[in-house]
């Protein structure tokens, strides 16, 4: 799902005008100053999100009002009287599918509380999704709304995907039990991008992947522990040097430590030379 102003895919384009309809009934950022960031977490599980939105960086980005979310409990759209969420998969086969009829009125649900302004992306968490990365997460630190589906069990009526879902999302190649950790790694991931988060916003450009390499080995008090010292580079105050050795440092262990990143980079410099030299 998207607003107008997004054109991520097709998908997108999809299923906004039912979002442009529900926006004007009722957009909960009417009036009073908008967060940058709105999450719809939508979730069989709202319990486990509460203590981690509510802590640290996030809790505190939250508080200032940079971001906001919204907890959608999806057994809240189920319409029999057991609150049936999920189904026996058609042709056979193992486990239960969370259920197109509910997932979608739930999703509808999500859509109704929106920013005013700015794009909104709906993003299904899935083994079967892009990889989440650093890059991913900057990308989407620049949206408006986005609502995170946690699916759970065998998986979710594939006809969900194909109306509401603009984006399959993974954290990894792995199977978790359900989509609530992933979601919450990407709105960690994502929110701490959020200009004003960070106090120090230099910390974030120095960071790990941000420049392709990883961070350069970090020290603080005492200068000596257990027979091992501080490198003298960092106590001599000349900042040349010191900038010098943590660039050499990043090279090394990114090359020691993530082989896949180094030659990343290695092909970049290179690309980067060829261009230079006019090669
Ligand atoms: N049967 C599914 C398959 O083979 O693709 C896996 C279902 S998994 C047990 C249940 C839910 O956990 C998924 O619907 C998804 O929301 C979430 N999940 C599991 N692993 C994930 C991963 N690596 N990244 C993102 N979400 C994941």
């Amino acid at each position: 799902m998207a607003h107008p102003q997004n054109s991520e895919n097709a998908q997108s384009s999809k299923s906004s005008n039912k979002a442009d309809g529900a926006r004007q009934k009722n957009s909960v950022l009417e009036g009073g100053p908008q967060p940058k960031l709105f999450f719809s977490f939508l979730t069989l599980f709202p319990e486990i999100f509460q203590p981690v939105l509510g802590s640290s960086l996030l809790g505190k980005a939250k508080a200032k009002g940079l971001v906001d979310y919204r907890l959608i409990q999806i057994r809240d759209f189920a319409t029999d009287k057991h609150r049936t969420v999920d189904d026996t998969p058609f042709g056979g086969g193992e486990g239960m599918i969370l259920k197109v009829d509910v997932l979608h009125a739930a999703w509808q649900e999500a859509q109704r509380q929106i920013p005013r302004e700015g794009k909104s992306l709906t993003v299904l968490l899935s083994p079967q999704g892009r990889l989440f990365d650093q890059e991913m997460a900057h990308e989407l630190s620049s949206y408006a709304h986005l609502t995170l589906i946690s699916g759970h069990y065998e998986g979710v009526d594939e006809r969900f995907i194909d109306l509401c879902v603009d984006r399959e999302v993974s954290i990894g190649n792995y199977v978790l039990t359900g989509g609530e950790l992933p979601a919450l790694v990407m709105a960690d991931t994502i929110t701490r991008l959020i200009p004003g988060v960070v106090g120090n916003e230099r910390s974030l450009t120095e960071e790990s992947l941000e420049k392709g390499l990883l961070k350069y080995p970090q020290y603080t008090r005492p200068r000596e522990f257990l027979g091992r010292s501080v490198p003298d580079v960092l106590l001599g105050g000349d900042h040349e040097a010191i900038a010098a050795w943590r660039q050499g440092e990043m090279e090394r262990r990114t090359a020691e430590k993530r082989s896949d990143l180094w030659d990343l980079y290695s092909a970049a410099l290179k690309r980067q030379k060829e261009v230079q030299f006019g090669k």
